[in-house]
């Protein structure tokens, strides 16, 4: 299956549990983690290259 629209699968950096995240019009994945409850935010900058904000 190729790459869907809105739908990203990605694991939390803090607890390690899988969450589906979207991405929006920009190209930024946001999601958040069902089991600790914390905000990711991933950007891709460059090619491999991408960027994962944590917050609470
Ligand atoms: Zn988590």
């Amino acid at each position: 299956m190729s790459e869907s629209l809105g739908s990203i699968q990605m694991y939390c950096p803090n607890c390690g549990q899988r969450n589906c995240g979207y991405k929006n019009a920009k190209g930024v994945v946001l999601m958040r983690c069902r089991k600790c409850s914390c905000c990711l935010s991933s950007k891709k900058m460059k090619e491999q290259k991408v960027v994962i904000t944590v917050s609470q």
